[in-house]
């Protein structure tokens, strides 16, 4: 399924869903990743059939764009680019259906959960491309230092994933209203405040997310 929201942990497809009133439509638009965390639902997760986050193909532009068709944009709360995957790395493709979204109501708030490594993937610095078009970029902390979120997280790009990816989210800073960083609850209080420091040293704010399973 392209278009989805979350009731408790579980995955419901937009075409199942009766009343969209004030709902979160999450966006899948890839299964690849930079990164194969340890904690990763990709993994762990079961998935009914029909309601899988699995795609048989990434969808194109095109008919992403279509499904959102389907829908009153006034519906939704928010609408996040996510995949079940790094979303980023379908970078210029989201900015296409972000403009699609924007000039269809030009309020609607977007949002991008990512890893913060995909300006690695495309070589060159994305951010600035959000402008205008992406109100909130929320990335994956994970961990408070680079030994831990390389444990973690098993990047491609190695240890110096973590700094890269910080340095992603204070760019982001200076083209998106609201940059977050994230971390699950279970890394504990200690960690939590290292955590919190960092996100305060770039001006960002941390959000404590409980753990999914
Ligand atoms: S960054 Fe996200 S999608 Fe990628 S492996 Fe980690 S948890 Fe999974």
């Amino acid at each position: 399924m392209i278009l989805y929201t979350l009731y408790g942990n579980s995955y419901i497809d937009l075409k199942h869903v009766s009343d969209l009133k004030g709902i979160t439509c999450y966006v899948n638009s890839t299964n690849r990743c930079q990164c194969s965390c340890t904690f990763c639902l990709r993994q762990t997760k079961e998935m009914m059939e029909g309601n899988s986050l699995w795609l048989k193909e990434e969808p194109t532009v095109e008919e992403i764009c279509h499904e959102f068709d389907l829908y009153q944009l006034d519906d939704f709360k928010e609408v996040v680019f996510c995949g079940f995957g790094e979303p980023l790395l379908r970078h210029e493709d989201l900015m296409e259906v972000a403009k699609y979204l924007k000039q269809r109501k030009p309020d609607i708030k977007i949002r991008i959960n990512t890893n913060g490594l995909s300006s690695l993937s495309w070589k060159r610095d994305i951010t600035p491309e959000f402008k205008g078009l992406i109100d909130t970029v929320s990335v994956s902390l994970n961990a408070s230092n680079k030994e831990e979120y390389y444990r973690l997280t098993r990047s491609r790009f190695g240890i110096d994933s973590f700094d890269e990816m910080l340095k992603f989210a204070s760019k982001a800073k200076q083209y998106v209203p609201h940059v977050v960083l994230t971390v699950v609850d279970i890394i504990g209080e200690e960690e939590i405040n290292k955590c919190q420091k960092i996100a305060d040293e770039i001006g960002v704010t941390l959000r404590v997310r409980p753990f999914e399973k």
